[in-house]
Parts: C-alpha cells; sequence; structure tokens
C-alpha cells in the first residue's frame, strides 16, 4: 500500500548553509511528483532526508500521519533508484532482484514469483541469467528499477535516474518509468534537473531554487502560467523585456510600456513596482509588417525545425529576442536582414517584478 508523505517546514543546514529551507508540500498517494531545479538547489538532500540517509534538523517527514523524523532508513519500506545504477556486478539480473527479498527471509517460491513480476514490469523477463556487464545501461537501470519496485515499497524515489543514458534512451525510459508507476499506482518522488523531463513525466512538480520551493504545480500550469520570473526562464525558453508601468487602473489590469516601445495593457496578477519586466515564450511572438507604434527589428538568423521556424530578431533597441513560428498551411522562412515587427499575444505574457 502506497504512503501519502508530508513534509513540514523541513530543514538542513551544513554549517550556517541551509541545503533545504524550510520546505513544506503534501504529496498524495499514488502521484509521480517531481523536485525540479538546477544544480545545487536541495533536491538530492530534500530526497535524502524523506529517504533516511541525511537527518532533519528541523521539521516533520510524515508518511501517513505517522512521523518518521527518527524512523531509520531500512524501516522506512522505500525502494531507491540512483542515477548509477548501483547494482551487484557479480550477481545475475535474477539474483539482483531477488537480492531485498532475500534479505527479507522470503520463500524460494515467492521470490521467484515477485522476481518475475518485477522484470516482466520493466520489460526485461528475457535478462534474468545475464550477468549485468552483458547489459546495456538502459538495461542496467531496468534492472535497478525492478530491484526498487520487488519489495513492494510504500514510496519510490528516483535520484535523477536517466541522467547516465544517452538522450534517445533517456526518453524511451520515461514512459517505462511512468508506466510502471501508473500500474502500482506506486507514491513516487522523482529528482531531475532536466525541466522536459519533468514536464514529461510528472502530475505535478515543485520548482526549487536555493533550498525553496518556488512553484508547485501541474506541469501546464508550470509552464503556461510561471509564478516568477527564476520559474519562467527555467522551464522552457522565455524572451525578457523591460515594462515600465504607466497606469494602474485596477487589480486587474496595468499598462505597460514595453521595451520602451509598445504600450500594452496586461492583467495584473501580482503587485510590480513601476520598474517591472515581461516574459513571453517565443510561440507566443508573432512576426509582421514594421509599424510605427509596435517593436520592431530585423532577423538575425532563421532555423528550420520542421514544424517550425525559430527566429532570433534584433529588435531596433539592441535586444536579441526568440520568436517561433509554426507551420499553418506552408512555411516562408524569412530571410536574415528582414525588417519585422514583433507582435504579443496578450494573454500569453507574463508581468513579473523586476530583478
Ligand atoms: P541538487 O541535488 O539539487 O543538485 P544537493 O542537494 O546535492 O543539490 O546540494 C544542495 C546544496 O547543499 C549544495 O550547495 C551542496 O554543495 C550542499 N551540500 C550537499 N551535501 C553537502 C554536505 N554533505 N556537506 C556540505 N554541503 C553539502
Ligand atoms: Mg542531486
Amino acid at each position: 500500500m502506497s504512503y501519502d508523505v508530508n513534509i513540514a517546514r523541513v530543514v538542513k543546514k551544513y554549517g550556517q548553509f541551509k541545503a533545504v529551507d524550510g520546505v513544506s508540500v503534501g504529496i498524495k498517494k499514488g502521484e509521480l511528483f517531481t523536485l525540479l531545479g538546477p544544480s545545487g538547489c536541495g533536491k538530492t538532500t530534500l530526497l535524502r532526508m524523506i529517504a533516511g540517509f541525511n537527518s532533519i534538523d528541523e521539521g516533520e517527514i510524515s508518511f501517513d500521519q505517522t512521523v518518521i523524523n527518527d524512523i531509520p532508513a531500512h524501516k522506512r519500506n522505500i525502494g531507491m533508484v540512483f542515477q548509477n545504477y548501483a547494482i551487484f556486478p557479480h550477481m545475475s539480473v535474477f539474483e539482483n532482484v531477488a537480492y531485498g527479498l532475500k534479505a527479507r527471509k522470503l520463500g524460494s517460491a515467492e521470490i521467484a514469483k515477485r522476481v518475475e513480476e518485477a522484470l516482466d514490469l520493466v520489460q526485461i523477463g528475457n535478462f534474468r541469467d545475464r550477468q549485468p556487464a552483458q547489459l546495456s545501461g538502459g538495461q542496467q537501470q531496468r534492472v535497478a528499477l525492478a530491484r526498487a519496485v520487488v519489495i513492494h515499497p510504500g514510496i519510490l524515489l528516483m535520484d535523477e535516474p536517466l541522467s547516465n543514458l544517452d538522450a534517445k534512451l533517456r526518453i524511451q525510459m520515461r514512459s517505462v518509468i511512468k508506466k510502471l508507476q501508473r500500474s502500482l499506482n506506486i507514491t513516487t518522488i522523482y529528482v531531475t534537473h532536466d525541466q522536459e523531463e519533468a514536464l514529461a513525466i510528472s502530475d505535478r512538480i515543485a520548482v526549487m531554487r536555493n533550498g525553496r520551493i518556488e512553484q508547485l504545480d501541474g506541469p501546464q500550469q508550470i509552464y503556461e502560467q510561471p509564478a516568477n520570473a527564476f520559474v519562467a526562464g527555467f522551464i522552457g525558453t522565455s524572451n525578457f523585456l523591460a515594462a515600465t508601468l504607466l497606469r494602474q487602473d485596477s487589480a486587474q489590469g496595468a499598462e505597460v510600456l514595453i521595451a520602451g516601445k509598445k504600450k500594452l495593457v496586461l492583467p495584473l496578477k501580482r503587485p510590480v513596482g513601476k520598474e517591472a519586466v515581461v516574459s513571453v515564450r517565443p510561440e507566443a511572438l508573432e512576426l509582421g509588417e514594421p509599424a510605427a507604434d509596435e517593436l520592431n527589428g530585423e532577423i538575425i538568423l532563421a532555423t528550420f525545425l520542421g514544424d517550425y521556424i525559430n527566429y532570433e530578431v534584433a529588435l531596433d533597441n539592441g535586444q536579441s529576442i526568440e520568436v517561433n513560428e509554426f507551420a499553418k498551411e506552408t512555411l516562408r522562412v524569412r530571410e536574415a536582414g528582414e525588417k519585422v515587427a514583433v507582435r504579443f499575444q496578450p494573454a500569453k505574457i507574463h508581468l513579473f517584478e523586476g530583478t
């Protein structure tokens, strides 16, 4: 049976430095929950506190209402998968997966049954008698996954499990993990610095920076409604433009001057000062004919990418921005040097406090 996990005001200190700085979050039973953030933001430290490999300096972690701060790692009923596969090189695939069950003193018939089930779940039943040296990186990581779930843990913890695989395999393994997680309906906490992987795999994502959670939401909300400029810049590609607040009529709307040139009225979702910033994704911009009141510029580079063209555009103020034009009927690739106006869809612009 899967646990829910409650993390309340958790802190981890190394000397004066807080690697995890007051994190609170509830993870639901059966959820695939991701900790996403740049290297050094505290993901592994937090995961290791959940696993019991790091002590908890402040706050509490509970599994199903039971505080586990003082319960040792081996009694937390956790399955773990690491970046480096950490399977035993001198044991066959079967023996690797059986190891945790033997340690728990299960009978050999029960062990055989559960190992076969776990190997089938990750689609490596045919490799049961191989040695790790005879397996590819992806197959070794499937063994590590089977070994983590065969003990029927209450939570599955994964720390950058795909980082050592090549790009194509990394994408294939996302669906292996997602299907495994779904079929077992197991509460899973997944750590990655790869924003695309997080979007692809997660039910919810906590975006972390400097030991704190910056935003906690579903993948689509994180992408479409970033809570601040950091999240907008870390997830996907965003252009940032200076925005001066001209008028703020109500809590609902603000008139802003973008890049010193273009006036727009934007919804005001959070308070900002007079000097603010807007973020807008390349696909939320359009190119048109230059005009007096528009943000005009010049194509610097056009990159044809099949179903869209990516343009680097130098605005008249010198700032360079990215625009993606998607195929409608046929795409005309604009030439470098062509003069254009960059137009916005106001609903897809986000106004943030200036940094
Ligand atoms: P992430 O997994 O997000 O890359 P970590 O959790 O590994 O980040 O590390 C968070 C911060 O804590 C980093 O600044 C790292 O240098 C620091 N840190 C991690 N482990 C230790 C340790 N044992 N001693 C001192 N500092 C540490
Ligand atoms: Mg890490």
